[in-house]
């Protein structure tokens, strides 16, 4: 059986995951129990982040966002703070599973998961977001777009763990967060797409970020300035096109996940450039 340490400070809980046998993070539980349920994860010690004051902050500086990892998605979609610096992060978090999974899902879980599937790191990938991480040998920051490195894998060092999601203020222009799925409206997504087409001076850049379309979330952007809608679409499925290496599953074949991932992309470019036209 597992043992469960609740530390009371991030020094703690550093030294907790140098010192114990076999330890892992607990954020929400809500991947783990599951995992623990199916019997495919094997912890001795988990370290529960909960009682960290700082780690459950949202604040704004300068820059954007600097999110606790122990921020529910839930607040991620409700916070105001949230919505009006980061509406892309907020739509990606909004469309995490149900409510009773954002009510108790952590940020910093969600992201160390470290799932293809996921959310809100297409969103994070388009925005340029940083994680902060730390761990006994220090702290340091990872572009989300070197974090997820291979199937399941992320970027992170044994015995580390997140401590922040840094979000930068989302630039002019107009977001669009699309998700397709197969089985029902909460479940995991067969395809979806995050979308920013940053407009600033006359220049336009699409940004896109890829859920469930390869073996980790993945973004491609482009110089949009000048195009018509329809010439941004085309350019758009064309630049995600090397992209989509989707791994077939119940909620679809690789076929029919290349298909909707072109679709996800038209819908959100499309609507997102309607948005700026529209003013
Ligand atoms: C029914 C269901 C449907 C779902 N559907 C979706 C969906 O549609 N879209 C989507 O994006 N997600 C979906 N999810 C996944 C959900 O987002 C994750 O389960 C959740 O975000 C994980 O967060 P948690 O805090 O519960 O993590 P935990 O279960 O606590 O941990 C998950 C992993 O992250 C590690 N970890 C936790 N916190 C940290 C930290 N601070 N630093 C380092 N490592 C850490 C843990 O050690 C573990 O390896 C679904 C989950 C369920 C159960």
């Amino acid at each position: 059986m597992p043992e469960l340490h609740r530390p009371e400070t991030l020094a703690e809980a550093c030294s907790l995951l140098a010192s114990l046998d076999n330890p892992m993070v607990y954020g929400g539980g809500t991947a783990i129990q599951i995992l623990l349920k199916q019997g495919i994860l094997f912890a001795d010690n988990f370290v529960d982040l909960s009682r960290i004051p700082r780690l459950r902050e949202i604040t704004v500086d300068h820059n954007g966002l600097i999110v606790g990892p122990m921020v529910t998605v839930r607040r991620m979609e409700t916070d105001e703070r949230v919505r009006a610096t980061s509406p892309l992060a907020a739509a990606a978090y909004h469309h995490v599973a149900n409510p009773r999974v954002r009510n108790t899902a952590s940020v910093g879980g969600n992201i160390a998961h470290g799932d293809y599937r996921l959310d809100p790191p297409t969103a994070l990938l388009v925005l340029d977001a940083t994680i902060e991480a730390a761990s006994t040998k220090g702290t340091r920051r990872i572009p989300v777009r070197e974090f997820f490195v291979d199937f399941q894998q992320t970027a992170l060092a044994p015995n580390e763990m997140v401590t922040a999601v840094c979000i930068p203020t989302q630039p002019t222009g107009s977001g669009r967060f699309v998700k397709y799925s197969s089985l029902s409206e909460n479940d995991w997504p067969c395809a979806s797409a995050a979308v920013l087409v940053a407009d600033s001076g006359g220049r336009r850049e699409v940004r896109i970020g890829l859920g469930a379309l390869a073996p980790v979330p993945r973004h491609v952007s482009f110089d949009a300035t000048g195009l018509s809608d329809q010439e941004a679409v085309d350019a758009a499925i064309a630049a995600v096109e090397p992209a989509l290496d989707p791994i077939p599953d119940v909620r679809g074949s690789v076929a029919y996940k290349r298909r909707l991932g072109r679709v996800a992309v038209e819908d959100a470019v499309r609507s997102a450039w309607k948005d700026l036209a529209d003013g």
